[in-house]
């Protein structure tokens, strides 16, 4: 579609869960909605970093997983149309001639909107690469930043590296179904929950996982499959580990990017938003979810949520400027149902 300007009410930047959930809130009120998003599908942080995890503070899901409640999202906005453009990144938002407002993509889709939601949560995330010579080409085949299937990793060889609640909670997560689990880390102290630490131990003490004081100096194979890694142990020999798979934790870069070009308030790379609209510092452009600050702010999904509902109601105000907006349940309003099919 490049080439040709989208005309729309509202473009979210983000299809995380707080952009989701967003559709939901701006639909109910009549506001059409465009997505966009850098990844090659829907969810944000909980399809990309942990969709086979479980959740366990979504309100009314005693667990859920992130796949789980990235689908449950695209079910329940499914009456209100959303349009998805995946897989571009929004690299310009400037103000348009008529109040509203122009974006472009990094493949030149361009929209003309009348609000924009920025929904970006740690903006373009990428996972910190280990400086270990020729990782590139084991990449997606035998080096993974994330677990997207499970199944990919039965029966192999896994060197787990990192002393965080990733590496813990997959070292704990993937010990069933794998060959072998051997978590290496730089120090015997961890950053992780200490129920994860204390699990991890005690699996450790039965035989039934290794946990090795170190640092990954090399990795070794053919083309584009892992054979083995070069350890440097804490007392400074280096030993030979035999592993089809590695899965390096050592964080992701937070990275703005082009949110920090578009003329607004940052501080501390986030946007600060008042509590009554989660409106930033241009009237017009509301930010949501995790790339949002404000006194008390939580990242959680459930905050997003929230601010997604409030967001909408000022939202409603720029696009229909001559209607008044009144309150209504889902449950008691015919008119809310209409537009969510059930009526
Ligand atoms: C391992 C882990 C476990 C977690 N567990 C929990 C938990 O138990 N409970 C809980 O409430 N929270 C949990 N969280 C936090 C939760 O995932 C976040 O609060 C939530 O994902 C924030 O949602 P969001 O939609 O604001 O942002 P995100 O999920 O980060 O989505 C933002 C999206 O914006 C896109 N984007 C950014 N910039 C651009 C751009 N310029 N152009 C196009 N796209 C862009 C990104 O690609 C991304 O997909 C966890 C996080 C992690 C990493």
């Amino acid at each position: 579609m490049a080439g040709d300007v989208i005309k729309t009410d509202a473009v979210i930047i983000g299809a995380g869960p707080v952009g989701l959930f967003a559709v939901f809130e701006l639909g109910l009120l009549d506001i059409k909605t465009h997505l966009i998003d850098i990844l090659d599908k829907p969810g944000g942080q909980c399809a990309e970093l942990y969709p086979e995890k479980p959740i366990y503070d979504i309100p009314a899901f005693p667990i859920i997983t992130g796949q789980d409640l990235t689908e449950g999202l695209l079910v329940q906005i499914k009456p209100f149309d959303p349009v998805f453009h995946l897989q571009q990144r929004v690299d310009e938002l400037k103000p348009g001639s008529d109040g509203g407002f122009h974006l472009t993509t990094d493949i030149g889709t361009r929209f003309e909107t009348k609000i924009v939601i920025i929904a970006a949560g740690g903006g373009s995330f990428t996972p910190k690469r280990p400086p270990l010579s020729g990782i590139e080409q084991v990449e997606g085949t035998s080096v993974f930043y994330s677990v997207r299937r499970i199944e990919d990793f039965k029966d192999k060889n896994i060197l787990i590296a990192g002393g965080g609640d990733s590496a813990l909670d997959w070292a704990l997560n993937l010990h069933p179904v794998a060959k072998r689990i051997t978590l290496v880390h730089r120090r015997e102290e961890f950053r992780a929950a200490p129920d994860s630490v204390n699990k991890m131990r005690a699996l450790a003490d039965a035989g039934e996982l290794d946990f090795v004081i170190g640092q990954v100096m090399e990795l070794h194979g053919e083309g584009d499959r892992l054979e083995a890694a070069s350890i440097r142990l804490k007392e400074g020999e280096m030993t030979r580990l035999e592993c089809d798979r590695l899965l390096p934790f050592f964080g992701l870069t937070m990275k703005l990017g082009p949110v920090a070009d578009w003329g607004l308030n940052l501080e501390r790379n986030h946007i600060p938003v008042d509590t009554e609209k989660f409106e930033t510092s241009t009237k017009g452009i509301f930010a949501i979810g995790d790339i949002n600050t404000y006194p008390g702010k939580l990242k959680l999904i459930l905050s997003g949520f929230h601010e997604a509902a409030l967001m909408a109601r000022q939202a409603h105000r720029y696009v229909y400027p001559d209607t008044k907006l009144v309150f209504q349940h889902t449950t008691s309003s015919s008119s809310l149902q209409r537009k969510l099919g059930v009526k």
